[in-house]
């Protein structure tokens, strides 16, 4: 039956220290196929990495496999994370557990939908914008994305490295929170990485599975309008729901308004382009990636492994990419951008004045047919219009189950500010406990 759902790309173990009596000890985790491991390898769900081995496993990997959980596959994705359906893997699609004739969401698919099929009790996404979340929404499983910078990305094939984060997915919330205690914290490896210890606000000796209380009661949800326009009534009425629960747990929530989200999408494919035209410029078949064989000169062998490695997803990115960095239209888009990104920064900020958490549906829609989406790519970008300003924003976030609509997951997300985790979790735990 998993076997049908395309949930791996590569099957193969890597042990956990059993020695160790570690907080992970005897649990599996499921590994995105972006993320290294030693001597197995990493394919990016690319042809152009089909074949390549790293040298050494990520430090997520390290740190899980110290604490005792076992590594039981590699799994599959949208090519170098670029789609949210996981259909523009090199390798066939993912389907959902939930219903087979439907996408698991991505870019993530393969992870989240591994712990839905019960293939494994924890998985590791990668976060760009709305990768974990997205495919934990529509496989009604709980996936967090961490505060940018709260876990090490060394060992993490980059797609945008200025929005990633890499992220646990599990059952629940508390072991998703359980996974993200070994995954956090500084790593001499990763530069990006902070001490919480240097990090005003933020407590040192947070325990994120500890924080998954239940405890709402007091706290402040903030519901923007702008998550909710235009979403799918069914997915409103869910969500909805779920929140008035909230409420009746002893939560306050409170209407707010981010005016910069309605720019959100643009602004991150433009900015997410940009970054991917920049990293995936080592796939030539030199430095990475298969080569082709070339009677030509070194131009034309780098152009011929590159049009036969990258499918076209991957293509239409790099171009566009490339476009918007170009000299005379760098400000036109680039710049752009960056300012938008800086206003949804800000628009988060200032709503965190009044409100401990912000609540709203993490996809506007449910989980699209097979097929459906893959010749409307702007269809398929609009629908991480939830997901991508938290990223745009650096911001830490959970999706967690809320209920179904027509027998489909339907996904909360909750937000918070930044390296404030806790909340998150304290929050969806309590989502979950409906
Ligand atoms: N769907 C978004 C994209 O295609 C997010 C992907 C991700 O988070 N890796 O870029």
């Amino acid at each position: 039956m998993s076997a049908d759902l395309n949930l791996f790309i590569t099957e193969e173990t890597i042990e956990g220290d059993a020695d160790a009596d570690g907080p992970l000890a005897g649990a599996t985790v499921a590994v995105k196929d972006n993320i290294s491991t030693e001597g197995i390898r990493t394919t990016c769900g690319s042809e152009m990495l089909a074949d390549y081995v790293p040298p050494y496993s990520a430090t997520v990997v390290e740190r899980l496999t110290d604490a005792g959980a076992t590594v039981v596959g590699k799994t599959n994705m949208d090519e170098f994370g670029m789609g949210t359906t996981t259909e523009t893997s090199a390798f066939g699609p993912t389907r959902n557990p939930a219903d087979p004739e439907r996408v698991p969401g991505g870019s993530s698919g393969g992870s989240a939908a591994a712990v839905a099929a019960g293939e494994a009790d924890l998985a590791l996404g990668s976060d760009t914008g709305g990768s974990v979340r997205c495919p934990a929404a529509f496989c009604g499983v709980v996936g967090i994305k961490p505060t940018y910078g709260l876990v090490s990305r060394y060992g993490l094939v980059a797609y945008a490295n200025s929005l990633e984060q890499i992220g646990p997915i599990a059952g629940t919330v508390e072991e998703a929170a359980a996974a993200l205690d070994v995954m956090a914290g500084r790593d001499p490896h990763d530069g990006t990485t902070r001490d919480l210890s240097e990090v005003d606000g933020a407590d040192p000796d947070a325990s994120y599975a500890a924080a998954a209380d239940g405890d709402v009661d007091g706290l402040t949800v903030g519901v923007p309008t702008e998550l909710f326009e235009g979403a799918d009534e069914r997915v409103v009425e869910t969500v909805e729901a779920a929140i008035a629960d909230l409420e009746a747990q002893g939560a306050e929530t409170t209407d707010i308004s981010l005016p910069s989200v309605e720019h959100a999408v643009q602004a991150y494919y433009v900015i997410a382009m940009a970054e991917a035209s920049s990293n995936l410029a080592r796939f030539d078949g030199v430095r990475y990636g298969n080569r082709s064989e070339s009677d030509g000169n070194w131009n034309e062998s780098f152009a011929e492994t590159r049009e036969a490695g990258f499918g076209a997803e991957v293509k239409r990115r790099i171009l566009l990419g490339t476009y918007a960095l170009s000299a005379g239209y760098h400000d036109k888009y680039y710049e752009k951008a960056q300012d938008a990104r800086a206003w949804v920064r800000r628009d988060f900020e200032d709503a965190f004045a009044d409100v401990d958490v912000i609540a709203s549906p993490t996809m506007p829609v449910l989980p699209f047919e097979l097929g459906e989406s893959l010749d409307d790519p702007l269809r398929m970008y609009l629908a991480d219009a939830n997901t991508t300003p938290v990223n745009l924003a650096n911001l830490p976030a959970a999706s967690v189950p809320a209920g179904e609509a027509e027998g489909l997951p339907v996904g909360l997300q909750l937000v918070g500010p930044k390296f404030d985790e806790e909340t998150v979790v304290r929050a969806a735990s309590a989502v979950e406990e409906r």
